[in-house]
């Protein structure tokens, strides 16, 4: 059995590191749901990042990343690993139209300095609430931009092979990258190309993206966004909605009234009721539609 006080103490000597045990993520999640994670981790850097991996690795624990926790389902029963949280590496740098950003960087916060800066390329990204680690992991994307239209490299670490290298070839697909395949892979840094435009004109794009979200989305609620891809040749939120399962509801976890395609987190969800629901939905819409809908979100545990 691992002995997690032993693991804890070696990570203990590491810089930059904070670590917690028994940490709830249903306080790091958007969802609001999930058990505790038996070890968590919360590097300020990049080589703190790297040398806690090593530590967790070399001790045959299985351990995973946290972003924002913004297109998470974690497990009621939580994670017996150890939970790599980014969001305290988040410094950023622009070089001419070149931006690096250490991946637990707010997308929001990149758009908006960019915006001012009279960077164009990542308005699409304001009002995703992910850090750009997880929104290159997801090829996160809304109004037209995703984040293959701009990332050119990233630090990638891989700490079962113990290598640290430039990322170029991405694998983008609809919300897939590279990183979808290799989960012991994780981005350090992400490197965007923006592009020279005006900054009164990216801004007044992004408070128009900022007030359809805020017309259509269920933002008052708990969620982890859009938790089905979209179908091709569909939208998801449409079948679900036509097949009348707005507001549908199995113990906290509810089909959004405002948009079908969202579940909400009307109070006490569990893991579980989300996963009955997706289930309930599946069913109904391959039922109705012969549509085989494919979860977004991301199950942790
Ligand atoms: C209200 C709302 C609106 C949303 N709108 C959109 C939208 O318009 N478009 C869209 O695409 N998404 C949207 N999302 C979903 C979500 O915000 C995005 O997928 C976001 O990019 C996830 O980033 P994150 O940091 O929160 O990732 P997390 O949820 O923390 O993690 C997601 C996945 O990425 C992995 N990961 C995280 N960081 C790293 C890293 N550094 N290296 C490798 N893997 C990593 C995790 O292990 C996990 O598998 C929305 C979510 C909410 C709640």
């Amino acid at each position: 059995m691992t002995n997690f006080d032993t693991l804890a103490a070696r990570l203990a000597e590491i810089a930059n590191l904070e670590i917690c045990r028994n940490l709830p993520l249903a306080q790091y999640t958007t969802f609001r749901i999930g058990g505790p994670a038996a070890l968590a981790l919360f590097p300020r850097t990049a080589h703190a990042a790297q040398a806690a991996l090593d530590t967790v690795c070399a001790a045959g624990v299985p351990y995973t990343v946290i972003g924002n926790g913004s297109n998470l389902l974690c497990a009621d029963a939580g994670f017996t690993g150890a939970v790599l949280f980014t969001g305290k590496m988040k410094q950023f740098f622009f070089d001419g139209c070149t931006l690096t950003a250490d991946s637990g960087a707010s997308l929001t916060a990149l758009a908006l300095e960019a915006q001012r800066r009279g960077l164009d390329g990542l308005a699409f990204a304001y009002g995703i609430p992910g850090s750009v680690g997880g929104a290159l992991r997801m090829n996160a994307g809304a109004y037209g931009g995703e984040m293959s239209g701009v990332v050119t490299s990233s630090l990638c670490y891989d700490s079962a092979a113990h290598t640290l290298k430039t990322v170029t070839d991405h694998a983008f697909a609809y919300r897939h990258s590279i990183y979808n395949d290799c989960p012991a892979a994780v981005a350090l840094s992400v490197t965007m190309t923006l592009t020279p435009g005006d900054s009164a004109d990216i801004l007044a794009r992004m408070q128009d993206y900022m007030q359809r979200r805020r017309d259509k989305q269920p933002l008052e609620l708990p969620s982890a966004g859009s938790v089905f891809k979209r179908p091709v040749g569909y939208f998801a939120g449409k079948l679900i909605e036509d097949c009348g399962l707005k507001g549908t509801a199995i113990g906290g976890a509810q089909v959004s009234e405002k948009h079908a395609g969202f579940i909400v987190n009307r109070g006490g969800a569990t893991a579980d009721d989300v996963l009955r629901l997706i289930d309930h939905i599946r069913a109904t819409v391959l039922h109705e539609y012969g549509v085989e809908l494919e979860c977004e979100l991301v199950r942790l545990g």
